[in-house]
């Protein structure tokens, strides 16, 4: 249908009323439809370049005498596991976009929940070269929280800090409460990295779905080009933000406020 209709304000009574919220939503009805046209056109995108890929290699296949060798297959079960994670990414990322995310909080420990994904991330740290730390400036730092949302939120910042450093270098994550902004209280978890970095006029975009610094780099190391997109939505779920400062070879840090949810653990 033609969203591009408006009708002319031209009364200040209820008619110009009606009038003026007709306008409003038609404007809001092609912004939604705008957005959807996108998506569809970034997941075809998205999903055409190792569906091609697996085509050409199955085909020449066909027309050799050899079987497909091992690797192969293998490197092709790889992108269908990617492809499974994009699919499965977008469907979540698109329940956080319409604010339908099944949130199930309970009070939770971001000291002792980092220091376990923090153990977890540590072999793979490590076989790049990296150094990971944690700080606190307290315990426990709580906040009430979906922990298995805010394990992806974590999950994604983590490894973008191992994807996007070079070896030898460290990544620390620091933990604080009682963090003001405006006129409430946060917990902070900041994840640091002395990375490669993103260039100033990147910033604005790093949270869109699919937005890449450098298209080629991240596709060759495996990102799906959602993690950011995700862990925006997940933490705004949560009534938190996520502020990101960076200087090209230098480092990145993202912090992530969620709300202070100080004490709860303790009045029991
Ligand atoms: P990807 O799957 O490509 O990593 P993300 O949404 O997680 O997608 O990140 C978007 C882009 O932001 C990345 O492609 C990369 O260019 C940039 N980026 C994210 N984290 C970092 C970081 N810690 N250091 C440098 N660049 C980063």
């Amino acid at each position: 249908g033609d969203l591009n209709v408006k009708v002319p304000v031209d009364t200040k009574d209820e008619y110009g009323k009606v009038a003026q919220t007709f306008n409003d939503m038609t404007f809001r009805l092609r912004e939604a439809e705008e957005a959807r046209r996108r998506l569809v056109a970034d997941v075809a995108h998205e999903l055409r370049t190792p569906l091609s890929m697996m085509q050409l290699k199955l085909e020449n296949y066909q027309q050799s005498v050899h079987h497909i060798p091992p690797e192969m297959l293998l490197r092709i079960h790889d992108e269908v596991i990617r492809m499974s994670l994009l699919v499965d990414d977008l469907y979540v990322l698109s329940l956080a976009e319409a604010g339908r995310l099944s949130l199930n909080r309970k009070p939770l420990d971001l000291t002792v929940h980092l220091e376990r994904m923090v153990d977890d991330v540590k072999y793979e740290a490590e076989e790049n070269g990296l150094d990971v730390c944690l700080y606190t400036n307290s315990m426990p730092v709580t906040t009430i929280a979906d922990a298995r949302r805010i394990t992806q939120v974590f999950y994604n910042l983590l490894t973008n800090a191992i994807r996007y450093t070079p070896r030898g270098g460290k990544i620390t994550v620091e933990i604080e409460d009682r963090v003001a902004d405006g006129n409430a209280y946060f917990a902070r978890v900041s994840v640091s990295d002395t990375g490669i970095g993103i260039p100033e006029e990147a910033l604005p975009h790093l949270f869109d779905r699919f937005y890449r610094v450098d298209e080629a780099r991240s596709r060759h190391t495996g990102g799906t080009g959602l993690g950011l997109s995700i862990a925006h939505h997940f933490v705004k779920a949560h009534d938190g933000f996520i502020r990101v400062a960076s200087e090209p070879d230098e480092g990145t840090t993202f912090s992530v406020y969620l709300p202070s949810g100080n004490g709860i653990l303790n009045k029991g």
